[in-house]
């Protein structure tokens, strides 16, 4: 049979392909027309901070339009929402450089480190989420392992490291993990590759001649359904640090008995022929990468975002659901929750959450804020754009349900939402969540014998935890500082031999460690509340904190004086009203009362009152002390001396054993009246 076109079909062939010729060009120039106009779509939008980047309406009714259009002229529905979403996605990317406002200038260059070599995953991935990032120029530099990537991260050889995360087939990359956890990074953008292994050995090698066959352990498991078909049982597997560098051996060693699994970017890179395509057993093998960053970094919220979490829940009772429940409750979706133990306390977990949704928008805050009650620590580790399911809107039908309004009136008119209040752990004992906590000892560690002596007393008296300063801010520079690392070391032994957990103040961030190391939960004084460097690292520990409130601090900076150390990680903070500086000089300060019921409906954390600095005076301290358990405070910090006549520092507050016992005795009725359980 001849393999010529007989020459009578010629002529219509040819037209017919020249009419596929010119569509194409047209369907290419029609293209760039688009993509040219939502160019000029991002400019408009740039130029206006509250027009939504993404508008799922105007996207939803010019589906509609396509779709409808492909169904009149005949097109099958399936295959024009595919061509839609690509058309879409560019668009988006073509817009986000332009929407970026922090983006690089085009001359600079970004480092970003990956491991492995050129033509692996992570590179190609890299390079193609760095193109829709920014205008800048990217220089990829690969690293042998995922700890050196974060090295030099860190010691500033890079601006970006760019590691996989998780893997549709293989599940979390658990060391990937442990290094942003560990390693305190930012997460600032993700993508997805779509993994695509071909067979690839060197020009004109036949699959009869190989002998083994070369790639990472990962690539060479998902390929084995077609290794076997293929009757490869007799090729050697051999286990290779990565795809590419399989493939870039071959070609360095011009080795004709042996083929790579790796991507088709690697093999032609390398110069070898691709044997087989399609070979892995499962159709959807998708790695997600994070690029990771020492700072975090601003994005858009009007781009679909999500949001990444890294939480530990504290010990009460339905932590786990309260934390899922703040977001099922705020309609927010969950991307991915993962465990991870902590290494240094045994069946306790820490967990990864992302959720959809910008961190910066109200109703991702209102459920942080929710989610946060059920935690002991929560680090935001950045939000960045959706690049897992930009399109999801297209995909589904507006929630059934009701309408925004009608939701908007039920909510005006119901009863107001409970707050929850918090509960923070202070060793055996507790504060917040419907108990009465007293805190009771000196103002200072005076000694061995004072400390342990007012340690029994406390006890005795039925108070759970002891106070007690070794660094005091004194007003004075002549007057006693405090016994320092030896008062440390003293009240901890006090607090051992009574049982207690103890409180103590720290001033300087240099203390931070020994007084972590010596005490139970640590105590921000009043002249500190400001001292945000100090709040800031208060923030990276897992420690409760007792935060007092500035003399001259408004419930609004006293509130945003606890965010810092919230917004750090921690969530163990108790908040202290201890009188504030007012005109009037009859009392040390003046006790704001009302703070107690305006921070409980301010914030779920708890509020305790200390009314021995804001008396001044032991006579005024037990009237202030009711006064506040029947504003509603969550417990209180009083100063009691065991000899308030020796006392060093504050004598005339200090409160004698007697007067101790006298005030439990008068607030038990108080207390319970209200409802709150004694502690
Ligand atoms: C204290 O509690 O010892 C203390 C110094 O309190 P404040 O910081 O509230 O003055
Ligand atoms: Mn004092």
């Amino acid at each position: 049979m001849s393999l010529e076109t007989p020459p009578e079909t010629t002529a219509p062939l040819e037209a017919a392909r020249a009419t596929i010729d010119q569509a194409d060009r047209e369907l290419i120039r029609l293209l760039a027309r688009r993509f040219e106009a939502v160019r000029q779509v991002a400019q408009v939008k740039q130029s206006s901070a509250d027009l939504t980047v993404l508008d799922p309406g105007r996207e939803l009714s010019v589906q509609d339009n396509w779709l409808r259009d492909a169904e009149t002229l005949g097109l099958p529905a399936p295959f024009a929402r595919r061509m839609l979403k690509e058309i879409l996605n560019q668009s988006r990317r073509l817009q986000e450089p332009i929407l970026g406002s922090g983006d690089a200038p085009a001359e600079q260059t970004l480092r970003v480190g990956y491991q492995g070599i050129l033509g692996s995953y992570s590179a190609l991935s890299a390079a193609h989420l760095m193109a829709t990032r920014t205008q800048a120029k990217t220089e990829l530099i690969g690293f042998s392992t995922f700890p050196q990537v974060v090295e030099a991260l860190q010691g500033g050889a890079l601006d970006y490291a760019f590691l996989p995360v998780e893997n549709s087939l293989m599940g979390s990359i658990l060391d990937v993990n442990r290094l942003i956890c560990d390693q305190a990074l930012s997460i600032v953008d993700e993508d997805t590759w779509v993994v695509d292994h071909v067979l690839a050995a060197l020009p004109g090698v036949q699959l009869e001649d190989l002998r083994s066959i070369r790639s990472h352990p990962a690539a060479l498991a998902q390929c084995e359904t077609f290794l076997r078909e293929m009757e490869m049982d007799r090729v050697e597997r051999m286990p290779w640090f990565d795809t590419a560098g399989a493939a870039r051996s071959l070609a360095e060693t011009q080795c004709r008995d042996a083929a790579a699994l790796c991507s088709e970017e690697a093999a032609t890179r390398y110069g070898l022929e691709v044997l087989a395509r399609d070979i892995a057993d499962r159709e959807r093998n998708v790695t997600r990468f994070l690029l990771l960053a020492q700072e975090p970094e601003a994005s858009d919220p009007r781009v679909p975002s999500k949001t990444s979490l890294l939480l530990r829940l504290n010990h009460h009772e339905g932590s786990l659901v309260r934390m899922l429940s703040a977001f099922s409750e705020g309609h927010i979706n969950l991307t991915r929750i993962e465990s991870r133990p902590l290494l240094d306390s045994p069946w306790e977990y820490l967990f990864f959450v992302d959720i959809e949704g910008h961190q910066a928008t109200p109703e991702v805050k209102k459920a942080l804020q929710k989610a946060r009650q059920a935690c002991n620590h929560m680090r935001i580790l950045g939000s960045y754009p959706c690049r897992t399911r930009p399109d999801k809107h297209l995909e589904e039908a507006p929630p059934p349900g009701p309408s925004p309004v009608i939701e908007q009136v039920q909510a005006a008119s119901g009863p107001p939402e409970p707050a929850r209040h918090a509960r923070v752990q202070v060793g055996n004992a507790s504060i917040g969540e419907g108990t009465f906590t007293l805190i009771a000892g000196p103002c200072a560690v005076e000694s061995r014998d004072q400390i342990l002596d007012a340690a029994r007393l406390v006890r005795s008296a039925g108070c759970p935890i002891l106070r007690g300063g070794a660094f005091k801010p004194r007003s004075s520079p002549y007057d006693f500082q405090g016994l320092g690392l030896e008062g440390l070391r003293y009240l901890q032994e006090a607090g051992q031999l009574s049982g207690l957990p103890v409180v103590t103040e720290v001033i300087t961030i240099e203390d931070i460690a020994a007084v972590v190391a010596h005490a139970d939960m640590l105590q921000v004084g009043a002249r500190n509340m400001h001292n945000f460097a100090l709040l800031r690292e208060l923030g990276k520990l897992d420690k409760p904190i007792l935060l007092k409130r500035g003399m001259s601090a408004t419930i609004k900076e006293f509130l945003m004086a606890a965010e810092y150390i919230l917004a750090g990680g921690n969530q163990q903070v108790v908040l202290c009203e201890r009188g504030i500086r007012t005109f009037e000089t009859s009392t040390r300060s003046t006790l704001d009362v009302s703070a107690v019921p305006v921070l409980k409906r301010a914030t779920h954390l708890p509020v305790i009152v200390d009314p021995s600095h804001a008396a001044g005076n032991r006579e005024l301290v037990i009237p202030l002390a009711l006064a506040a358990a029947a504003a509603g405070a969550d417990g209180l910090i009083v100063e009691v001396h065991p000899r308030p006549e020796e006392a060093l520092c504050d004598k005339t507050q200090a409160l004698r054993p007697d007067d101790l016992e006298g005030m439990v005795a008068s607030l038990r009725p108080i207390v319970a009246s209200l409802g709150r359980r004694w502690l």
